[in-house]
């Protein structure tokens, strides 16, 4: 067991101490029960959060409101959540009251699918009020009670439902696909940041593209901000294999770039449309840049330059993806024997061309850039006595014209 898992099920038995329930909720319980590595710990207790709170020394009001208290024990932190029950969903997503009960089964009710519904004591006994293990182990999702009722409540369980069959590469159970696509259009009432994670998610699984078409045949895609004009064209995409697992969310989207044809300016509104950072816009622009140019077998040492090392490797796994062979290796190698990786690495500077007599502003800026192709490009050795020379004789011939 990792040791966040040990430390958990000491947490517990303090809370079983004092005469309450606590169990293992939620992903940990699945992920344990499938083998899988998992990374966050859930517990639920009866116990009421100014109880939780009496019984450590070090807690954090996290969702106190929700039933929600962190507590600190040993090395890590858990998140402790008073069973619960959800009423209200007047926005499609939000619940307008949650009301503390001393009640497992009433918790696990609300929750979305028979696979996140089990529990499991710190003995490591599960338990399973909706048949839950059965579905693990069919590799089924279904929703928890009526789909279509679960859906109005919160209709991103519809994200979800398509993100875990993804992930856990579980087909989702006919009658919960089949009120995804009658209720489709609740998702409309989702921000999209909501959406944006479980569909990076979906794509980041084991079974993206099953998941990619079931979000087009359930009609669920519509409601995809810009993606939702190139239904046919990811028609398509679904058809042509995954050759490899895209491995992070740069990927993802540089991917979907380079399968619908974006441009720079198609990446940038997309992106912008689904509430990205700037930071992920740019290394996407970059990325999708640098695999047009693996794809037409043509990289300049000037390109290699100016995508980096981890630009590289992500365009060059995505190329994989797309079903060509694997150029990693040779490119790193070519990245690693460049002169230079970035423009502190040129033997000369703004400083040094000055005090050389050459006069301070934009032609000096243009000058260094010079040097800098020139050095990237092989054309001239990164040595200050060479450089000087050179710009010496270069910022000469400039005043000649
Ligand atoms: P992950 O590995 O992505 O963290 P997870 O199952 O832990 O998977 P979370 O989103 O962290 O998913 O939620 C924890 C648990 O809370 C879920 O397993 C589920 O029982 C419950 N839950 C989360 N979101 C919802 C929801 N929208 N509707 C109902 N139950 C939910
Ligand atoms: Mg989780």
């Amino acid at each position: 067991l990792p040791a966040a898992f040990v430390d958990a099920q000491q947490v517990l038995q303090v809370i079983e101490q004092h005469g309450y329930e606590a169990y293992f909720v939620g992903g940990s319980v699945r992920d344990t029960l499938l083998h899988l590595p998992i990374h966050d710990v859930d517990l639920a207790t009866s116990a009421y959060p100014a109880e939780v709170k009496q019984l450590f020394a070090r807690t954090i009001d996290t969702g106190i409101e929700h039933g929600t208290v962190t507590v600190r024990y040993h090395r890590h932190s858990f998140e402790i959540t008073t069973f619960r029950t959800e009423s209200g969903y007047q926005d499609y997503r939000r619940p307008d009251r949650v009301t503390f009960v001393r009640s497992l089964q009433a918790d696990l009710m609300r929750r979305d699918f028979t696979v996140n519904a089990l529990a499991m004591r710190e003995n490591g006994e599960v338990i399973d009020l909706f048949h839950g293990l059965f579905d693990l182990q069919a590799h089924i999702i279904r929703a928890v009670g009526d789909p279509d009722h679960r859906f109005q409540e919160d209709a991103l369980r519809m994200m979800r439902s398509v993100r875990f069959g993804s992930q856990l590469d579980f087909t989702i159970e006919p009658v919960t696909l089949a009120a995804i696509q009658t209720n489709r259009a609740l998702l409309a009432k989702i921000a999209i940041e909501r959406i944006h994670v479980e569909f990076v998610k979906m794509l980041l699984g084991r079974a993206p593209l099953r998941g990619l078409q079931q979000m087009l045949t359930t009609h669920l895609l519509d409601y995809l901000p810009v993606l939702n004009q190139s239904v046919k064209q990811l028609t398509e995409v679904v058809n042509r294999p995954l050759a490899q697992r895209l491995a992070n969310e740069t990927q993802v989207w540089s991917w979907l770039a380079v399968n619908l044809g974006w441009e720079a300016p198609q990446i940038q509104s997309t992106l912008h449309a689904w509430k990205s950072s700037k930071q992920l816009t740019g290394a996407v622009t970059n990325v999708t840049a640098a695999i047009h140019a693996l794809l037409e077998q043509h990289v300049t040492n000037w390109q290699l330059y100016q995508t980096g090392a981890t630009s590289l490797t992500d365009a060059a796994q995505v190329v994989v993806a797309l079903g060509h062979p694997d150029q990693t290796a040779a490119l790193q190698q070519r990245y690693q024997e460049l002169p230079i990786h970035s423009k502190h690495d040129l033997a000369i500077n703004g400083k040094q061309l000055i005090q050389a007599g050459i006069k301070p502003g934009p032609a000096l800026g243009n000058l260094l850039n010079s040097l800098e192709h020139q050095v990237v490009a092989g054309t001239i050795a990164n040595e200050t006595t060479q450089l000087l020379a050179a710009a010496k004789q270069q910022s000469e011939a400039n005043k000649a014209w």
